[in-house]
């Protein structure tokens, strides 16, 4: 374990050098190139791991695979007291935020895949059927090629809400993520978990099928927030199998049922700071320097009171400094005339 823990721990340790406002700086500033990130889907369905071993922090477990790799995993059922996992919980009712009194906020982002979590494609193909309004009807998810009997991963951790047959979705499974997120399963032939399960990602949740309204094996995918469908787009590219960012920024407008993924609203710039914000931060982040620096001179400040006799060149001698500091420090002249009994800075 020594081994595997010494690089966390030599990360830890720099890190705690480090000075506070410098860590924030850096936290930020990874925060922010972390949050932009793609993540290639994991390989856990064929990957059996070997042994689970307890951390410090009772909610992360260190998972060992077979082949010597490790991954540090959170414990998600530590969450089941949490209000993302008892308010709004359903088993039965697809949206159950119908009577949610609370506005879905006009922007805001959310951490798809963090440091512990981790993240499965649905199944990387070109999708059969997109998102939005098709022949009239409402079409609130994704359709993925899925033959007959295909093992269906879990996209993301959390817990199973619905496992249910469910009208046009035939056999349906819904898992909850803690972020607030929900997906989707569709059309199963078979479901392999039960509402109150927890899942990882990876995990096989059901298999594929063409239960319900179908029209021939697919998978129904479907992602939501607060009942909230959302085209899946926004947030994997299933085409290359990868999650497009950990953090993902939602509109309130992406919640229009025709409205599909758009390439070029996806723009970095526009998704995370811009470029001129994080100029404007580094200009606030200077002049706070220079102040800081200012009022640290203005501490270490020293004066002489002038006594008759005294000369600019002498004072510099005492001072150990120079003719030409005291003028800038005083903003005098080398002939200006000294008084007697005037201060002088120094220093
Ligand atoms: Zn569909």
């Amino acid at each position: 374990m020594n081994k595997l823990f010494l690089p966390f721990i030599l990360a830890l340790s720099t890190a705690l050098c480090l000075q506070a406002q410098e860590a924030d700086r850096e936290a930020d500033s990874l925060r922010h190139a972390f949050g932009r990130q793609q993540v290639a889907p994991t390989n856990t369905i064929s990957t059996p791991y070997a042994d689970t071993l307890d951390t410090g922090n009772p909610g992360v477990k260190v998972v060992l695979y077979d082949n010597g790799t490790y991954r540090f995993v959170r414990d998600l059922s530590q969450m089941a007291a949490d209000s993302v996992f008892t308010e709004f919980w359903d088993t039965r009712n697809v949206n159950p935020y119908r009577n949610d009194p609370d506005p879905i906020p006009d922007q805001f982002s959310l951490w798809i895949v963090d440091s512990l979590g981790a993240y499965c494609c649905p199944n990387q193909t070109k999708p059969r059927s997109l998102f939005g309004y098709r022949h009239g009807r409402r079409h609130q998810g994704i359709d993925l090629p899925y033959p007959k009997g295909t093992p269906v991963p879990a996209t993301f951790d959390g817990k199973v809400r619905i496992s249910d047959y469910v009208g046009g979705y035939g056999n349906l499974v819904v898992i909850r993520h803690a972020n607030g997120l929900e997906t989707f399963y569709g059309h199963l032939s078979e479901r392999k978990v039960e509402s109150g399960d927890w899942v990882s990602a990876g995990d096989i949740i059901g298999l594929g099928g063409s239960t319900g309204r179908s029209t021939g094996p697919h998978l129904h995918f479907e992602t939501r927030y607060r009942g909230a469908a959302f085209d899946p787009a926004w947030l994997i590219d299933f085409e290359t199998g990868t999650l497009r960012h950990r953090l993902l920024k939602i509109r309130s407008w992406y919640f229009n049922p025709n409205q599909r993924y758009v390439q070029n609203v996806d723009d970095e710039d526009e998704i995370f700071r811009t470029d001129e914000e994080d100029r404007i931060a580094a200009e606030e982040q200077a002049k706070k320097d220079a102040a800081a620096r200012a009022a640290a001179e203005a501490a270490a400040a020293k004066y002489h009171t002038i006594r008759s006799g005294d000369t600019l060149g002498a004072i510099a001698r005492k001072y150990h400094t120079t003719v030409k500091k005291l003028c800038q420090l005083n903003g005098i002249k080398e002939t200006t005339i000294l008084r007697v009994g005037k201060r002088l800075r120094v220093r």
